[in-house]
């Protein structure tokens, strides 16, 4: 009898009547022969309502009174759709994650799953009942029974947990949507069902904001092979399917403490290009990535961080095979930009251009490194350990990559093996023959460019400047951060070098979530006169705009194309990354819906509309 985990979300069950449908529903497929165990989510917004009860209380609520409070949510629901699945006629129980035996971590509000137990879920499933739930909520691994809560968002692993550990025909994740969509339809109403995405794909997308799954979700999805599917509560349409590649087996202990890191990636043949002093003002990266994208040239990491307030450096790599015709394309630009752009009087901010010919790319890849902070700090550890500065940092929530010069290439190699424990024996990497990967690829072929686009409105940005330029700074400052849980999501470091009182500096920016950014900013004041910056400044109006696709890879012109849209729209982009398949720009937080929707539109996302081609550059 096949037996699939159903998850319903908070609009699944607002109300009486949600929550009569949704037991109808679960009633129809026990009927088909089903064995079922479904997760429920709180009522509609209640979790919202506890939390803002919780800070009518305290300013800085206790997080295990936090969990006390968030977990009777799904308490709620649970009972209440037992019984209006008893009403119908069918056998049900529902279960708190206590009760089923969701053992997590100790860590309050953001605790991972360690084990499940399966011999009562087995039990009541064997009686012919239907097992209702809680989602979000575990009890913590000690003798002292504390309930735990998995973070918000969190019933979706709950779920795809649950199907891992009963090993599920299927996890059907029913919610307010058709299914996986090209983007939040809330904000790009015409935004287009995706019938099937890569794990890869989603797990970039849900960690950039598209709440529809929760990013740990997809990573046990993948992790452990489980077939998951996002499907509307209101239809009975097929909804999207999340494929992953065949997992290795894997063991069911410390179920969400897979290895942080599971492949160090390594590119020996890249190439660094840096502009400086370019004006900061929409169109400059569209018009540059153009001109690139014009000669089929392929960028691989682009960042771009913000200066004085007038003018930002663009740093990108290319392939160094590419490297003389990429320059020539950045000597133009550079060469274009003080005759009409700069005031003539003040030579000190032309523009221009820096090469760096030998440089290497290693990357750190694994899911498992999503929410825990510690893992980039780690990786800038080893690298300062082995005496290799890192010239740029570009990270996604599943991959970090820092370009570093190429003879420092093998310290930093073997150190990051040894950090990480990843096999020293390197197989090659199916995207291009330069690089190597020190575990197998799992590239899927002929996708488009561009599959989703996610808009995150929650971030704010913090910029610490003159950071003196050697190794082990970024480690200090990541590592400190990472020790008080605060996480941190795009990183940047400025390729301009500043000399301030003898030393060469450079700046670091970074983006984290709005709630963190003043405790960042203070406990990274307090170890200002250690490591000897300048000041700290935060920007919470800021939104993180993003385009994800396994197939940009090896595709040259999606970064212009991206830059482009945005500048016709006048859209300034403050800071720029990108991680193989995503592309990240931070924009003003006003801009934020305009950007998504506009890149939305470029890259022909929208349900029937037509692909346009944007390859001729305009000067904006
Ligand atoms: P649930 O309560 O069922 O877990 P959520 O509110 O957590 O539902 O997630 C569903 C919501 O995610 C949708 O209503 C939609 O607004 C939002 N969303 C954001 N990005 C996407 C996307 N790419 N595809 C579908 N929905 C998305
Ligand atoms: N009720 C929890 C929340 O609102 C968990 C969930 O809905 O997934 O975050
Ligand atoms: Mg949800």
């Amino acid at each position: 009898m096949a037996l699939i985990v159903q998850k319903y979300g908070g609009t699944s069950v607002g109300s009486v009547e949600r929550i009569q449908a949704v037991a109808q529903r679960v009633v129809t497929a026990a009927q088909a022969g089903q064995s079922l165990v479904v997760v429920v989510s709180a009522m509609g917004k209640s979790t919202d309502q506890l939390v803002s009860l919780a800070h009518q209380v305290s300013s800085n609520p206790c997080h295990r009174e936090m969990d006390m409070l968030l977990s009777t949510g799904e308490q709620v629901s649970i009972a209440l759709l037992s019984m209006a699945i008893q009403e119908l006629g069918q056998p049900a129980v529902s279960l708190t994650g206590a009760q089923v035996g969701i053992v997590t971590e100790t860590a309050h509000t953001r605790a991972r799953i360690l084990t499940i137990s399966t011999d009562r879920l087995q039990r009541y499933l064997d009686d012919g009942k239907v097992v209702v739930v809680a989602g979000f909520q575990g009890i913590a691994q000690s003798d002292d029974l504390e309930i735990t809560t998995l973070g918000r968002g969190g019933s979706d692993t709950s779920a795809v947990a649950l199907a891992a550990a009963l090993n599920a025909t299927t996890c059907e994740i029913y919610t307010d949507v058709p299914g996986i969509l090209t983007t939040d339809p809330r904000i790009v109403p015409d935004a287009q069902l995706m019938p099937n995405i890569t794990a890869d794909e989603m797990l970039e997308l849900a960690s950039l904001g598209a709440k529809v799954l929760h990013p740990r979700a997809v990573e046990i999805a993948r992790n452990y092979g489980v077939t998951l599917v996002v499907r509307s509560s209101w239809t009975d349409d097929p909804g999207t399917k999340v494929i992953s590649p065949t997992p290795q087996p894997r063991s069911l202990d410390g179920l969400e403490l897979a290895q942080a890191v599971d492949a160090i990636e390594v590119d020996t043949h890249q190439a660094k290009i840096a502009l400086l002093h370019v004006p900061d003002r929409p169109g400059i990266a569209a018009q540059l990535f153009g001109n690139v994208a014009a000669k089929d040239l392929d960028v691989d990491l682009i960042i771009q961080s913000i200066h004085d307030g007038n003018t930002n450096d663009i740093a990108f790599t290319v392939n160094r095979d590419c490297l003389e015709r990429a320059e020539a394309v950045a000597d133009a630009f550079s060469r274009a930009i003080p005759a009409t752009n700069m005031p003539t009087y003040d030579t000190s901010h032309t523009a221009y251009v820096l090469v760096e010919r030998q440089t290497a790319k290693v990357s750190i890849a694994g899911a498992g490194m999503i929410g825990r902070p510690g893992v980039a700090a780690q990786m800038f550890l080893a690298l300062a350990k082995a005496n290799v500065n890192i010239q740029m940092i570009s990270t996604s929530e599943v991959k970090v990559s820092c370009a570093i010069h190429l003879e420092d290439c093998d310290r930093a190699i073997t150190s990051l093996c040894h950090t990480f424990n990843i096999a020293h024996s390197p197989v090659p990497a199916a995207s291009t023959t330069s690089s190597t990967t020190f575990r197998a690829s799992s590239k899927t072929e002929n996708l488009p460019p561009v599959r989703g686009a996610a808009l995150d409105l929650k971030q704010a940005r913090i910029a610490i400047h003159a950071v003196p330029d050697r190794p082990g700074m970024a480690a200090r400052i990541f590592e400190m951060l990472a020790h008080h849980h605060i996480s941190v999501d795009t990183i940047i470091q400025s390729q301009r070098c500043r000399i301030v009182n003898g030393t060469p500096t450079r700046d670091i920016a970074f983006t984290t979530a709005q709630g963190e950014a003043q405790s960042a900013k203070a406990l990274l004041e307090t170890i200002a006169p250690e490591l000897g910056y300048d000041s700290i400044t935060v920007d919470e109006a800021i939104a993180k705009v993003s385009i994800v696709g396994t197939g940009m890879i090896g595709c040259p012109g999606v970064a212009a194309k991206m830059f482009i849209a945005l500048a016709r729209k006048k859209i300034n982009v403050q800071m720029i990354s990108t991680s193989e398949i995503k592309l990240s720009c931070v924009v003003q937080e006003l801009d934020g819906v305009k950007a998504l929707q506009t890149i939305h539109n470029a890259f022909s996302l929208s349900r029937g509309s037509t692909p346009t081609l944007l390859t001729s550059v305009e000067c904006p």
